[in-house]
């Protein structure tokens, strides 16, 4: 079995979901005691924010890039960015190990071509919804990609940072998100993908009126498809 490395801690509310998603699979494959070869860093999620507030991505790359380092000199074989928004610095991590980083938006176009989604909402922290580094990659595996409008935008980011990213799970939220989710679904979305961590511990399927990709789980489990040879990670 491969050894994952996992660079997390942003924030750690999801990085544990890895890990217990990731070991879950692993015993579920394997049985009988089996667990999952992991080497984790977990970043002080206070300086990343600091980083994407003040739009010093430089900075932000090279905390990641460190952080990957260690994991492969800790014996990962393959390395995941425990967030969406933070791999706008993918190309600054991967540059520095030489070990494959498994890309979740790779993840992400994987599975929706397994479930014969062509045109995807997506909803995550605000960089990720209107920059390129995140729609553009899903874009550049053949889906067509909506998002919601600023107003909701702006709702989406809020409720990440204000709520999600500090363990706060309001109801408020959930209805919120679902609405908006509606709306992506007349904007012609087939499935929406919660492209931020930790989205899937406030909105699960059955709050959704159309099918969601949840990220962490859907990169979690490419990852242990990796560390057991069912794929390659790159
Ligand atoms: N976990 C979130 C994501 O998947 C946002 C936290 C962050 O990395 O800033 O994008």
């Amino acid at each position: 079995m491969k050894t994952i490395g996992l660079v997390g801690g942003m924030s750690w509310h999801s990085t544990v979901e890895y890990y217990r998603v990731i070991n879950e699979l692993v015993a579920e494959r394997q049985g009988g005691h089996a667990s999952a070869r992991v080497t984790l860093q977990s970043l002080d999620f206070a300086e990343v924010r600091a980083c994407q507030v003040k739009g010093d991505w430089a900075r932000a790359g090279r905390l990641l890039a460190d952080a990957a380092q260690s994991c492969e000199r800790s014996g990962a074989d393959v390395v995941l960015i425990c967030t969406n928004l933070m791999h706008r610095v993918a190309d600054d991590v991967q540059a520095a190990i030489d070990v494959p980083l498994l890309h979740i938006a790779d993840a992400i176009a994987d599975r929706a071509r397994d479930e014969g989604w062509s045109r995807l909402g997506v909803l995550g922290a605000r960089w990720v919804m209107e920059e390129d580094f995140y729609v553009g990659r899903l874009a550049g595996h053949g889906l067509d990609v909506v998002v919601p409008g600023p107003d909701d935008r702006t709702e989406v980011d809020r409720v990440i940072f204000e709520e999600l990213t500090r363990g706060i799970v309001r109801e408020e939220s959930r209805a919120a998100y679902a609405g908006i989710l509606g709306r992506l679904a007349d904007q012609g979305a087939e499935a929406v993908v919660l492209g931020c961590t930790e989205i899937e511990l406030l909105v699960r399927p059955e709050d959704a009126p159309l099918p969601v990709l949840a990220s962490m789980r859907t990169h979690a489990e490419a990852a242990v498809a990796v560390a057991l040879g069912d794929r390659v990670a790159a």
